[in-house]
């Protein structure tokens, strides 16, 4: 790695222990019949490590100029698999589905790029893929946010939006001193563990229209952050009592409301054609 100069704009920084290397790998549950996706493939460290547990791994870099350190690194690994370009530009499911044919089972690793953490997670969650596991190194900070309950001050747009698709869970933290550069703050590493699908994604993209609309100013009562639903009165007055109906208050904010009172929401807003 002497020779590479690290670029600070693509989230480059490496991961360098090896016990963490070796415990992400292990929570990714690989086997001879399960292949690996990696997002941000780097320096490889991580690759290695997943390519000896796995089938085959699929790798994606944005980076090029990594292509000869990665030359040399995958020479004895000729089930690791290599897709150069922009992840988020891609079509991440039809890349999967065209490189690794017959597919039995899938896992998925990535330590994230931080400043496109929110797109990742987006991307691997709509993908419409059902993964064995999910394992993602993110900022602590953003992991805290992902498996925030009502009621915190964590919880937020990003809280509910996870739990639209899975169950996530804080697996261990990692002191940024592990990486190469430094980075400024501390990592998590998470498990996401997805629910069986029975929403659309629009479905859930209108309960999430919802949710950040509540949030929109956190400071503010539901009703207020709602009122941009519509300029009528009437339904402004419609959605106080909707509110007080549903929650026994119509004062509360959007941190104190879970998914499912979400769900309910919508669905006294729908039938009322809010
Ligand atoms: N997996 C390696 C490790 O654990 O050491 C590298 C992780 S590093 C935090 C993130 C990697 O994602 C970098 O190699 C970076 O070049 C790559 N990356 C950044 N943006 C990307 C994008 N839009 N698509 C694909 N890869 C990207």
């Amino acid at each position: 790695m002497a020779k590479f100069k690290t670029k600070k704009s693509l989230g480059q920084n490496f991961l360098e222990n090896q016990r963490i290397i070796e415990q992400i790998s292990d929570l990714a549950e690989l086997d001879n019949n399960t292949d690996a996706i990696e997002i941000g493939v780097g320096s490889a460290n991580l690759t290695t490590a997943l390519a000896q547990r796995s089938r085959r791994v699929l790798g994606f870099e944005i980076d090029s100029s990594l292509i000869p350190i990665l030359e040399k690194k995958l020479f004895n690994y000729p089930n690791v698999l290599i897709t150069f370009g922009d992840v988020l530009k891609l079509n991440f499911r039809q890349e999967i589905e065209e490189q690794l044919k017959e597919v039995e089972s899938l896992s998925l690793v990535a330590n994230i790029p931080y400043y496109i953490t929110s797109p990742i997670i987006h991307l691997i969650l709509e993908s419409g893929l059902k993964f064995k596991n999910i394992v993602l190194m993110v900022q602590k900070e953003v992991a805290e946010r992902l498996v925030a309950k009502p009621n915190t001050s964590e919880y937020s747009v990003l809280s509910v939006y996870v739990h639209e698709f899975c169950e996530p869970q804080i697996e261990f933290i990692v002191g940024k001193n592990n990486f190469y550069p430094v980075p400024k703050v501390d990592s998590a590493v998470i498990s996401l563990k997805q629910f069986p699908m029975t929403k659309t994604l629009d479905e859930i993209r209108a309960e999430m229209h919802l949710v950040q609309l509540s949030f929109a100013n956190r400071r503010k009562q539901i009703k207020n952050n709602l009122a941009a639903l519509t300029n009528n009165p009437e339904q402004q007055a419609e959605i106080t009592e909707i509110l007080t109906k549903l929650f026994g208050n119509s004062k509360i904010r959007a941190q104190e409301l879970s998914i499912e009172q979400f769900q309910k929401l919508l669905k006294e807003l729908k039938e009322r054609e809010i």
